[in-house]
């Protein structure tokens, strides 16, 4: 990584310094068509998967843009005193570039969730973003190296390709196979796709505000505990280093 005032480096990690407008307008609209990018919503739980694992701290060294996707960053950030200005939530991140691609006729693949969730999700983008192009889909329970899927993806000639198959597995997708477009904006997405579908509700907009988003998830998938336990931890190594 270079140094570089537009990165804050954490646990290795570099994140990019920027506002959730500053990321849409300076970085991610413009390289739309013609580039070809990897975007990472990374929050600590997947720093501490980057910990544990080289390989996936390499694919997310070599992404192009990694931002704050959690509270938790920030915070992470400002006790090393290098603030991050704000949380970059990735599924606005995503809903703000099914917008600009209902604006610009963008061609979008999705690929990842579960079959039934993925044609619910589907058909509310289609009622959404009525002139956004669905250039494909495809479930996200494939072996990860499996060909077919790339080229049916390759085939569908998307400008953005949205990856929900959970960390670390989507970013590892994304790195593998993005150098097999000629361009395209590769971004990982998480859950996201299920809660565009409606089958995992988003915590109102208060509990938003007041930085809550992770508590209110917790009380509707009380088995995300033990994923969670990765927050402190992180937090803790922060500590640790300073
Ligand atoms: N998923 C998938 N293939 C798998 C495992 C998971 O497509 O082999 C999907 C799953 O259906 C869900 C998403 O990946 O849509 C992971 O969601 P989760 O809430 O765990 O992700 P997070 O937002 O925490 O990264």
């Amino acid at each position: 990584m270079k140094v570089n005032q537009a990165y804050v480096e954490i646990k290795g990690i570099p994140f990019l310094n920027t506002t959730h407008s500053e990321l849409l307008q300076k970085y991610l609209v413009p390289s739309l068509l013609n580039e070809n990018v990897f975007l990472v919503t990374a929050n600590p739980e997947i720093v501490m998967e980057a910990d544990r694992d080289p390989e996936y701290a390499e694919i997310l060294r070599q992404a192009d843009y990694v931002i704050a996707d959690g509270i938790g960053v920030v915070i992470g950030s400002k006790l090393m005193r290098q603030p991050l200005p704000e949380r970059i939530p990735g599924f606005e991140v995503m809903q703000d570039l099914l917008a600009q691609a209902d604006r610009e006729q963008l061609r979008c693949y999705f690929l990842g969730a579960k079959d039934t969730v993925l044609k619910k999700a589907i058909n509310e983008i289609q009622k959404m973003y009525p002139r956004l192009i669905v250039s494909g889909y495809h479930h996200g329970y494939f072996e990860l190296n499996d060909p077919e899927v790339v080229n049916t993806v390759k085939k569908a000639k998307p400008d953005i390709v949205f990856v929900g198959l959970g960390f670390p597995n989507q970013e590892k997708w994304i790195h593998e196979f993005r150098n097999e477009f000629t361009h395209g904006l590769f971004m990982g997405v998480g859950g996201s796709i299920d809660g565009l579908a409606g089958d995992v509700k988003r915590a109102p907009v208060l509990w938003r505000k007041l930085n809550l988003e992770w508590f209110y998830r917790l009380i509707q998938q009380p088995t995300r505990w033990k994923r969670m336990l990765q927050l402190p931890r992180f937090i803790w190594h922060i500590l640790l280093k300073k």
